[in-house]
């Protein structure tokens, strides 16, 4: 069975003005499909492994087949990052960001002190992430940390649940923020969807 790209679960311009409807058919048209595409062209030479969820492929990247193994890493991480990172947003109109809401919001509090400690952590993170790659929030150890990878580079291949991560490739902000990336990842807070946050905040935490 191929590997299929959804549908974004809300319209292109459903996150304007803070990522705009050109990035989101691009981003998500265009490269998140061709991650599919790569995925589906590697796991053709061993089809078995194509029965397996595309996070299962990735957290276990250590027993792919080494002639796939980096095209699974980084086809198979772009296809799972990027189906995490369309599920964390939601429509400004229906009430994207604001403060976190639930057990994230407490959790935040308590190992960070604040919404704003914890975004600026999560941030540098981001804007210090040399070339591509991603920011990341992981429950660890019963404590929230932040971390970054780079490429398409997973938490789950190190064991970890990501709970919310955000894309620091140019191809997430360049078109509206140009070098700007720290304007982008200031601006990601607005279209962040608490609930389904939370959601994977509940599964991290079993
Ligand atoms: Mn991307």
């Amino acid at each position: 069975m191929a590997y299929e790209l959804a549908p974004l679960p809300y319209h292109y311009a459903a996150l304007e003005p803070h990522i705009d409807i050109a990035t989101m058919h691009l981003h998500h048209d265009k490269h998140h499909q061709a991650y599919v595409n790569n995925l589906n062209a590697a796991i053709e030479k061993h089809p078995e492994l194509g029965s397996h969820s595309v996070d299962d492929l990735v957290r276990n990247l250590a027993t792919i087949p080494e002639d796939i193994r980096g095209a699974v890493r980084n086809n198979g991480g772009g296809h799972s990052n990027h189906t995490l990172f369309w599920n964390i947003m939601k429509p400004v109109e229906e009430g994207a960001g604001g403060a976190p809401t639930g057990a994230i919001g407490e959790q935040i509090i308590k190992d960070f002190g604040s919404f704003d400690d914890f975004k600026k952590a999560f941030n540098d993170a981001g804007v210090k992430q040399f070339g591509s790659g991603w920011s990341w929030a992981v429950f660890e150890g019963g404590k929230l940390k932040i971390t970054s990878t780079p490429n398409q580079d997973s938490p789950l291949t190190s064991g970890l649940y990501p709970i919310l991560g955000n894309d620091v490739w140019e191809h997430a902000y360049y078109l509206k923020y140009n070098n700007r990336r720290p304007d982008y990842l200031a601006a990601w807070w607005n279209v962040v969807n608490w609930d389904a946050i939370n959601t994977r905040f509940a599964t991290a935490k079993k």
